[in-house]
């Protein structure tokens, strides 16, 4: 399991959820939309999620279906690095 950051993230990225991460796992630079959650680091500690001010967050089990694809696209950022 992981958990997801999905689209409210874009056009917020203020990082809160990078801070409370006890593992380092949540990553993005300058460039980048929003910021991925490593899933092969994730502990699944759930901390990101209230620290999130937009809801962007969620376990992958539990992510809406209209945001499927952002499973995808946050291990994507990894394969890629
Ligand atoms: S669930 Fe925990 S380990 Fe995973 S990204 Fe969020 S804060 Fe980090
Ligand atoms: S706390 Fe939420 S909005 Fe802020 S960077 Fe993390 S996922 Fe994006």
């Amino acid at each position: 399991m992981a958990y997801i950051i999905t689209e409210p993230c874009i056009g917020t990225k203020d990082k809160s959820c990078v801070d409370v991460c006890p593992v380092d796992c949540i990553h993005g630079g300058d460039e980048d939309q929003q910021l991925f959650i490593d899933p092969e680091v994730c502990i699944d500690c759930g901390a990101c999620v209230s620290a999130c001010p937009v809801e962007a967050i969620y376990a992958d089990s539990d992510v809406p279906e209209k945001w499927q694809n952002y499973i995808k696209i946050n291990a994507d950022y990894y394969v890629k690095q």
